[in-house]
């Protein structure tokens, strides 16, 4: 098997006087048109590379799946007409070879294709003895063994210039998000990979334009490479992700803020601590919502209660030595004592809870007066 080869020096092929890599162009090319009006006003904001999606991998049937191969061309003409690279997205061999055709100057793989190491596969082995750079999403599920996996088939052709693009990953969890960022996942690949440039792309973690100004912001912050925005010239009448395009205006105005502001945070601050708060934030953010599907459960039990679905006071006592029993097995449970600094919540603390008072707190959670039921347990 071919050895994964040398990635080159990122700053070798695709930064911008703002030291990032910027992507930008709409999710997908609609028409002449409109990719080359977009591509104009871009070009004005600092863009690296001029993104556009041709064969768009729709979740259902129905919706617009892109304009197909002519779009290439009109892709191709809107990046000749700015003098910027255009890049697009490739599922299949065949779009591989047309886009080749075309002279499109960066490809990149999809999230739901790289969720398929077959699909993967069989487009390096049609990029083979192929020099041209290829960016390559997070699979859509948390794996980054998947994404890694990717990249090392892509780079195993002997493509030299890979990025790995953050996207976010879809779980359980129903989220503010489109998609949740999990950052942990991009931070290990960096770990793992530290020779592969990451770009973050804040609109499809986010699905909707409010949030992309901070979800940017934190990626530069954790020192990714740069940022895969999408941007059409009239967002509110996209074919595809209306609510998560920015105009032109608005993405040139977002970057500079970014830009601005993770320069200065950058110098006052700790990176590794700022990502492991980071982390925090986002793991109270999945307790916070199931917590509150585990309210809304309860007071559904609740509601259809009658007199024989009631838990008894015996059962509520063994429901909660098993969560306890649980709990103290994941270390969540400590004597009491602790030393100043960070209470288990993250609050700084000084002071030490009793290991008397921490026992109350305990019983009176644990320890119902009566078999009815709340929706936090029996009251
Ligand atoms: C896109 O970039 O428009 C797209 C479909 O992205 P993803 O593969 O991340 O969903
Ligand atoms: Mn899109």
């Amino acid at each position: 098997m071919t050895p994964p080869t040398e990635i080159d020096k990122f700053s070798n092929w695709l930064i911008q006087r703002t030291g990032k890599c910027l992507v930008a162009g709409p999710c997908s090319v609609e028409s002449e048109e409109q990719i080359l009006g977009t591509a104009k006003e871009l070009a004005q904001c600092d863009v690296t590379l001029l993104r556009g999606g041709i064969w768009k991998p729709r979740t259902r049937p129905g919706s617009f799946e892109g304009i197909g191969e002519k779009g290439l061309g009109w892709l191709k003409s809107a990046g000749r007409a700015t003098g910027l690279p255009v890049a697009t997205e490739v599922a299949i061999p065949a779009h591989v070879e047309q886009c080749l055709k075309e002279k499109i100057d960066v490809l990149w793989i999809g999230a739901r294709t790289t969720t398929s190491p077959i699909a993967v596969q069989a487009i390096a082995d049609s990029l083979a003895g192929i020099d041209i750079p290829v960016m390559i999403k997070n699979p859509m599920n948390p794996d980054l063994g998947l994404w890694i996996g990717a990249i090392e088939r892509i780079r195993r052709t002997g493509i030299k210039r890979v990025i790995a693009v953050h996207r976010g990953f879809s779980t359980h969890i129903k989220h503010k998000y489109r998609n949740q960022p999990l950052w942990n996942i991009p931070l290990e690949l960096r770990h793992r990979m530290p020779e592969v440039p990451i770009l973050c792309d804040p609109s499809h973690i986010c699905g909707r334009q409010q949030y992309i100004a901070s979800v940017a912001q934190a990626a530069l912050e954790i020192g990714l490479d740069g940022l895969m925005i999408e941007s059409h010239w009239r967002p509110e009448s996209a074919l595809s992700d209306p609510g998560q395009q920015l105009s032109p205006a608005q993405f040139g105005e977002l970057i500079g803020q970014v830009i601005r502001n993770s320069e200065s945070a950058m110098a006052g601050n700790n990176r590794e601590l700022g990502n492991l708060w980071r982390q925090v934030g986002e793991i109270d953010e999945d307790l916070s919502t199931l917590l509150s599907q585990r309210v809304s459960i309860l007071r559904q039990i609740e509601a259809s209660k009658t007199e024989e679905s009631g838990i008894s006071r015996k059962s509520w006592a063994s429901i909660c030595a098993t969560r306890l029993m649980a709990a103290a097995a994941k270390q969540l449970l400590g004597n009491g004592e602790s030393k100043p600094g960070l209470c288990v919540s993250g609050c700084p603390h000084t002071e030490t809870r009793s290991g008397e008072s921490r026992k109350l707190m305990l019983h009176s959670e644990t320890n119902p007066n009566s078999d009815s039921m709340t929706a936090e347990g029996p009251a």
